[in-house]
């Protein structure tokens, strides 16, 4: 069967050959469908972040997946369903109590891998394989967006964590900042300004005032998504963050989507009093000057909080399914913007500032 990985050498993703895997007990066999690209996907293929399986000199890409049951293999998954899989497995040494409590994405480092970023394969391949309790279901007619339950269950963690920081008194935000303008940022955005009418998601508030940070200069077609969501941009060029609160307002809740380091510091200054930041970039070791005094001042006598998440588990997933089943229609064709074949790949991987989310399509349902 024919995969995408990176191989020690190799300069870019290669399309190689792979035989077909076989399911262990307990393991369902899965016919992928599409898989999407992000930015920690750039990540890995550019070495900074992620890493191949032991003992192996090439990792097969892809953490954001949908596919279809092609055999159960005696679990409880029927022939056809459609499924997204969840990223975090058990380390080679076996499970752990966190994938036994059910929260992989608690794990410290090294208590677990993540299929097609660190130890282990991912889901750019025609076929695959997986116990049933990492995969969720998705309804039938959502299988060409089912890729983007894995990005929207993340900021489904996010959501829950930043919100329980500001459970134990009165909180009524009203205002909301995005920072980043692809797709996870987009994708959040949207979640925070129309809300999602579902017992299981996280992203229940839906807020009055939504803002998004980015550096790009109008015209470009991500800020045309947030000008149809509703949202006002900011360009951070001409408005840098610390400075939204005197520009705008200060924000009640900052969701940092960048992996641009000062951006976690310079949040604190954009929360308003009693406001939650949660950070979700990843950026590589960088030394910059901060003014540490006063943000650790302002997150005490402002009572502010920074939340740093990563991951997700099986019911953020499932929340957000129901987030994906409300996102409107023109945004998720507006948001992805290519769609690759396995055999003529390369588009999927170019990320020039019209690519929003690309993904390859391995087989329709
Ligand atoms: P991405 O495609 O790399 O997007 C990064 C976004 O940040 C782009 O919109 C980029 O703008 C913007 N940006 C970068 N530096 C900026 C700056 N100085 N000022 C303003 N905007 C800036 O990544 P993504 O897939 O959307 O994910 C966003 C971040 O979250 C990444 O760091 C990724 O690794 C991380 N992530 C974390 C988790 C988690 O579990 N914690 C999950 C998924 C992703 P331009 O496009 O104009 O360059
Ligand atoms: C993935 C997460 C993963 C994180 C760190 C993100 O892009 O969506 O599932 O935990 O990268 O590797
Ligand atoms: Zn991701």
């Amino acid at each position: 069967m024919k995969a995408i990985a990176v191989e020690r050498d190799s300069e870019g993703p290669t399309v190689i050959e792979k035989p077909r895997p076989e399911p262990d007990e307990g393991e369902a066999l899965l016919r992928t469908l599409r898989v999407g690209v992000d930015g920690t996907d750039h990540e890995v293929i550019g070495g900074s972040h992620g890493g191949f399986p032991e003992g192996e000199d090439h990792v097969v890409l892809g953490h954001e997946a949908v596919a279809v049951v092609a055999d159960p293999n005696g679990t409880d998954l029927a022939e056809g369903d459609v499924v997204a899989p969840t990223v975090r497995r058990p380390p080679a040494d076996g499970t752990n109590e966190y994938f036994e409590r059910g929260e992989p994405d608690m794990a410290p480092e090294g208590e677990y891998v993540e299929r097609g970023i660190v130890g282990a394969h991912g889901y750019m391949a025609e076929y695959f394989t997986s116990p049933p309790e990492y995969l969720v279901p998705v309804p039938r007619e959502l299988w060409e967006v089912g890729f983007l339950v894995e990005p929207i269950s993340i900021t489904e963690k996010a959501l829950e964590h930043a919100y329980a920081s500001r459970s134990p008194f009165e909180w009524t935000p009203e205002s909301a900042l995005v920072l980043g303008n692809r797709s996870l940022g987009l994708l959040t955005l949207a979640m925070l300004e129309y809300g999602v009418d579902s017992d299981r998601s996280f992203a229940t508030r839906d807020f009055e005032r939504t803002y998004c940070l980015g550096r790009r200069e109008r015209p470009d077609p991500t800020v045309d998504i947030i000008d149809e969501i509703g949202a006002t941009y900011v360009n951070s060029n001409e408005t840098p963050l610390e400075t939204v609160p005197e520009a705008y307002e200060p924000m009640d809740f900052v969701y940092e989507a960048t992996g641009y380091a000062p951006h976690a510091f310079e949040t604190v200054e954009a929360l308003a009093p009693n406001g939650v930041g949660a950070l979700l970039g990843i950026p590589d070791s960088w030394e910059f000057e901060v003014d540490g005094g006063r943000i650790h001042n302002e997150l005490v006598l402002h009572n502010k909080a920074l939340v740093g998440t990563v991951n997700s588990h099986v019911k953020h997933f499932e929340g957000a399914v129901d987030a994906l089943a409300e996102l409107p229609a023109w945004l998720l064709d507006d948001l992805v913007t290519t769609v690759a074949t396995p055999e003529d790949a390369a588009p999927a991987f170019e990320y020039g500032h019209d690519q929003i989310k690309a993904v390859v399509e391995f087989d329709r349902l």
